[in-house]
Parts: structure tokens; C-alpha cells; sequence
């Protein structure tokens, strides 16, 4: 089984500074392509550190590094891995000229050492090219071993690995499995487990079958090695599945819960706006991360105070008073608000208590009331939500999604 190893360098990713995103990319990836990452190890910016992890990824075949390839004294990977590699340093003129350039073009200037030391290649080695930095890339090989030094920067890492390490990793090594996703909409993790269990039955054991949380979805991912019966048998694996689930399961075309949304609105002509309290505009967000969404979006009130409430939804003040900000009677009137002020075609508002403070016995902190309205219409839920403010925000956010889809699926 080929053996990829992925070594994290950087004191930053030690200390609670910097998330280890690269992984996730590279991870993410190389499984897209048929590859899994055997392991991973996450190191300081230190020789000792660099040589052991090498020196332990030894029976590898693929070794990416990434991080420590910039100039200064405390990037260690360049050196550290040519030495473990037995391969001196060698002058590259032609990065250092690229370099140059590179800065030249941004009216930027970098010290002469710092270009040199960027513009240094262990024996053999080829540089990749960095498009978003002056830092290249470097590949060595060995026979049937590959070792990658890529940039820490995710702008800098990640056009690198598309563009100039997949496609060598693609040519060099056949990739070993196939897999196909699909997305279960509104349901626990354990629970999506066990509808995929019941649904392939006695076919469970042939497939590689992995889940994985998503803001708004679970992510069921089938796997197979290629050119096995299994492999052969995949579409039809899947097929099951996808029936298992039946409206739970998110098309083939979507991969997250707010992107069904946005087709079905598309499909329907019908246009959103959104009126948040607990969320502070996080379902607004949700709706503008996806490219193009003023097709369907019109936009969002943030009312975080009651007199926002009041002021831009209508909220009548005797509704705040008898029944309190989160109430199922004030989303209903926020809900009333929004539609009229912006004609929308489907509303959804949202009041809930995130905490840490601000619960009482009556309204413990993850109550939440989320409303969807269309024009001869309406659905208010409440929910009771467990965890600390970041939970409570986001799964708000999912339910609110959720809503929103049932309730344009309706109609
Ligand atoms: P470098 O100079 O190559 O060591 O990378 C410097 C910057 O890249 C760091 O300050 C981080 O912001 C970022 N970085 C490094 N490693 C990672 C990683 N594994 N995931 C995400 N960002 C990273
Ligand atoms: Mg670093």
C-alpha cells in the first residue's frame, strides 16, 4: 500500500496560533484522487525536530513537508532536509533571477542573503513554482521515493500542490482507491451511520465507508480499491444509500446543505431575506459565501437589541414585554417584519438565548426559535440547544437552513 506521510512544520501550529489547514487541503486532496495519507506528524521549527520526523517517515513513499522554507535563520526544512537527504546545497540562479523578478513586479526588495538562501536546491532536486510567493517548492526524488518541501502559507501551498506536485504525484503513482460522496441533510452522525448500515446490509463490509461532519450536513464518503468487484460495484453501493436516506440526502450536485437551498430557490424564481438575533447576520453570511447569490438573496436585518427589533422589523413593544425577545411570538413578527419590508418571497428570523449568560429556568441558554414565512404561510419551531455559544450560533445557522429548504420543498 503506497505510504504517504505529511510533516507539519512550524512552532506557530504548536501553540494555539495557527490551525492546521494545510492537512486538511492536503488530506482532502490527495483522497480526492484515490490516495490516502497513512500519517502525520505536526513539528517545531527545529533540526532535531525535521531530522526525526524524517528519519521516522523513512519507509515512506511520499513525503510531503510543509512550512519553514522562508528566508530567515528559523526556517529549518530546506537545510535540515538536505542534509538528511545526504544532498548539498546547490545555487539555483535561475529561482534567484524569478525571485527578483517576482519582487520587482510588486515594487517589493528583499536582502540579498534572503533571496540566496531561497534560491538554494538540494543535489538533484527540482524547484516548484511558487505563483502567490517568492519561495519555491522543491521535489526530490529517489527511485520510487518522493520528497516534497512545500511553503507554509496556504496561498502560497495550495496552487503549488494543484498545480505542480498532484500532477507528478498523478503520473508517478497509481492511485490506489475511488471514492463518491454524498451528503445526509438534518441528522446526528450515529444516526446517518446507522441508515447507511441498514440500507447496504450484508454489502457493509465491502466498502470503505467514512463520516465526517460538515457545517450543515454529514458527509458519507464510499470507498473502494480500485479495480475490485467493490470498485465495480460502487454507483450501485451508493444508489442504496442515497434511497436509504431519501429526501435527507442532498443531490448529487450539492455538497452542503445552504447550496440546495440556493438551486431550489433558483429552480422556484423565489428570493430570500433574512432577520437574525443570535446569529448576528451568520445566516446572511451562509447565503453570500456562495458565489452569485444575489439572484436569490436580497439581503439580511441583523436586530440584535429589542429596539432594532422594533424599530426596522415592527416588533410591537407589548410583545417584547409579555412574551420576551425569544419568543416564538416575537420571531413570528420579525418574520411579519421582513417580508413586508422587502417583499421577499421567503423570510426566516431567528431569537435565541447563546449564552454564556442571559438563561433563566423558564429559558435556559440554547433556546432558540427559528421561523420561516412565505407569503401564505408560516413555521415557527423551538429548539433546545446544547453546548457553548459557538454550538448554539452554528446550529442554529444549519437549522435555520434546514427549515428553509422543508419549507420551499412544500410549496
Ligand atoms: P513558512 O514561512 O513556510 O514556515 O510559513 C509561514 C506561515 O504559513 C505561518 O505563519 C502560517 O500562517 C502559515 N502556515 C504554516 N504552516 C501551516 C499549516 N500547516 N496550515 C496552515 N497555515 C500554515
Ligand atoms: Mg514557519
Amino acid at each position: 500500500m503506497l505510504n504517504i506521510q505529511v510533516i507539519s512544520v512550524g512552532d506557530e501550529l504548536l501553540c494555539g496560533n495557527t490551525a492546521n489547514t494545510n492537512l486538511l487541503f492536503i488530506g482532502g486532496r490527495l483522497a480526492a484522487h484515490g490516495y490516502r495519507v497513512a500519517g502525520e506528524c505536526c513539528i517545531p521549527d527545529t533540526r532535531e525536530a525535521i531530522f526525526h520526523a524524517l528519519s521516522e517517515s523513512k519507509d515512506a513513499d511520499i513525503v510531503i513537508l510543509t512550512g519553514g522554507l522562508g528566508p530567515t535563520k528559523d526556517d529549518m526544512t530546506r537545510p535540515t532536509t538536505a542534509e538528511f537527504l545526504h544532498r548539498p546545497l546547490v545555487f539555483h540562479p535561475e529561482i534567484r533571477a524569478g525571485i527578483l523578478a517576482y519582487l520587482g513586479e510588486r515594487g517589493k526588495k528583499m536582502p540579498p542573503e534572503a533571496a540566496e538562501v531561497q534560491s538554494m536546491v538540494p543535489e538533484g532536486g527540482v524547484p516548484l513554482k511558487n505563483q502567490n510567493g517568492t519561495a519555491p517548492g522543491l521535489l526530490m526524488t529517489d527511485g520510487a521515493k518522493m520528497w516534497a518541501l512545500l511553503p507554509g502559507p496556504p496561498r502560497e501551498l495550495r496552487p503549488m500542490f494543484e498545480n505542480e506536485l498532484l500532477p507528478r504525484i498523478l503520473e508517478k503513482y497509481a492511485p490506489l482507491w475511488r471514492e463518491i460522496s454524498l451528503h445526509a441533510l438534518g441528522l446526528g452522525e450515529s444516526i446517518v451511520e446507522d441508515t447507511v448500515r441498514k440500507a447496504l446490509g450484508a454489502d457493509l463490509s465491502r466498502f470503505h465507508l467514512a463520516y465526517c461532519i460538515k457545517e450543515d450536513n454529514v458527509e458519507i464518503r464510499v470507498g473502494a480499491l480500485r479495480g475490485t468487484q467493490e470498485d465495480a460495484d460502487l454507483e450501485k453501493a451508493v444508489a442504496t444509500i442515497r434511497q436509504g436516506f431519501g429526501t435527507a440526502a442532498l443531490p448529487e450536485d450539492c455538497n452542503s446543505a445552504i447550496e440546495y437551498l440556493a438551486k431550489l430557490l433558483r429552480e422556484k424564481g423565489w428570493t430570500l431575506a433574512t432577520a437574525e438575533s443570535c446569529t448576528g447576520g451568520g445566516i446572511a453570511t451562509r447565503c453570500t459565501d456562495l458565489p452569485g447569490s444575489s439572484d436569490w438573496f436580497l439581503g439580511g436585518f441583523v436586530t440584535y437589541a429589542n429596539s432594532w427589533k422594533e424599530q426596522l422589523l415592527g416588533v410591537r413593544k407589548e410583545t417584547l414585554e409579555s412574551h420576551g425577545a425569544v419568543s416564538a411570538e416575537t420571531v413570528s413578527e420579525m418574520l411579519d417584519g421582513v417580508l413586508q419590508k422587502t417583499n421577499a418571497d421567503l423570510a426566516v428570523a431567528v431569537s435565541g438565548i447563546a449564552g454564556p449568560g442571559g438563561g433563566t429556568p423558564e429559558k435556559p441558554v440554547g433556546t432558540v426559535f427559528i421561523g420561516t414565512a412565505w407569503r401564505d404561510g408560516k413555521n415557527i419551531q423551538e429548539f433546545h440547544i446544547h453546548g457553548l455559544r459557538d454550538t448554539v450560533r452554528a446550529r442554529t445557522i444549519s437549522y435555520a437552513t434546514a427549515m428553509l429548504i422543508n419549507s420551499v420543498l412544500k410549496q
